[in-house]
């Protein structure tokens, strides 16, 4: 093991030495795992039909690179599950929002950041413009640079999904590692992105829900191993969300069937929302519990939009009316918006 020293959890491979290599077949994944970790943390991922004829392979490798020990002196742990050192190495941040704050006053996104790294089920309720984004883009580079394990985000919206991978790709400069499968992409421009996310370049993929009905996506997912599965906009699995979708309701049992033929427990799910009712969280949460076994932690920072303002005033005529703007030179970003009804 000292060839791949400072790139393992240190007690799991001193657990492994201890155990011993005794049946062939836990030499030969040992073998295959080792000939990975030569190149791991690159684009490099497990071919698919390794894990599958040797499946010893993959969770030997979740236990040398993706279980955190508690030891202080372990290289490997103290750097490859820490918030601020995935921060700084992926988007060049030194520190997370401070707002909104988590309960113990800490950043509530870098505790969201830390249950994503740990591999824990959460619901994030951020308000929009609150740093949501970033609560699963630096999990998902951390798991692909730990083990090449795949992040499938599932987003309702195509404009939506363009604009995520374009911010991405310039506040981290990683043209490759982000990429999206929508209806509107051509079929040359299909065919490339699942090419990269079967040769593993990709960390994290934003589809429609809708796409996990195509057999083609599905076969190109389940080339490789999944890290994680994220729902953005997660009201939209509740009947009290405005954007109810029964396509998102055939994801998490796509994510349990999935994880049956890939002969692995279902990979933790992230879900995020802007919106704060009882019922859409409660909602989320039981829709979550039952079809996955997952209990979502709730990681609550509010829907508040302390950027915007609100004002009614009523309408003689009973129609919306134009009236003037408030101010005689608008603020950066600002317009006034009037409408009949609420
Ligand atoms: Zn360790």
């Amino acid at each position: 093991m000292r060839c791949v020293a400072g790139r393992v959890c240190t007690t799991a491979s001193a657990r492994l030495a201890a155990a011993g290599l005794e049946p062939p077949a836990a030499r030969l994944a040992f073998a295959h795992a080792l000939a990975w970790l030569g190149v791991a943390g690159g684009a490099s991922v497990l071919p698919a039909w390794v894990r599958h004829q040797h499946p010893a392979v993959g969770p030997l490798l979740r236990d040398l690179r993706d279980t955190p020990c508690d030891d202080p002196a372990c290289a490997w742990c103290r750097t490859a599950f820490s918030a601020t050192h995935w921060l700084r190495e992926s988007f060049g941040f030194d520190a997370f929002r401070p707002r909104p704050a988590a309960p113990d006053g800490g950043s509530l996104q870098q505790r969201i950041v830390e249950a994503g790294l740990a591999g824990r089920p959460a619901l994030a309720v951020l308000p929009t413009g609150g740093g949501k984004s970033l609560c699963f883009q630096v999990p998902a580079l951390a798991r692909h640079q730990r083990t090449g394990a795949l992040t499938v985000v599932v987003l309702p919206l195509q404009a939506l999904m363009k604009d995520q991978v374009d911010n991405f790709r310039s506040k981290t400069g990683r043209l490759a590692a982000a990429a999206a499968l929508y209806g509107a992409l051509t079929l040359p421009e299909r065919g490339a992105v699942m090419d990269r996310v079967r040769q593993g370049d990709v960390a994290l993929l934003y589809v429609s829900p809708e796409q996990l009905r195509n057999p083609s996506v599905v076969r190109t997912i389940e080339q490789r191993e999944i890290g994680a599965w994220v729902f953005d906009e997660a009201h939209c699995l509740s009947k009290w969300g405005h954007d109810f979708r029964p396509d998102y309701l055939y994801t998490a049992r796509f994510i349990a069937e999935l994880a049956e033929r890939q002969c692995t427990p279902p990979p933790p799910v992230t879900c995020l929302t802007a919106t704060a009712k009882h019922e859409v969280v409660e909602e989320i949460r039981s829709h979550i519990r039952d079809r996955l076994g997952q209990e979502l932690d709730l990681y609550a920072g509010g829907a508040e939009r302390s950027n915007l303002t609100f004002a009614v005033e009523s309408s003689m005529s009973g129609r919306a009316e134009r009236r003037p703007a408030p101010w005689s030179t608008p603020p950066p970003g600002a317009a006034p918006r009037s409408c009949g009804t609420r």
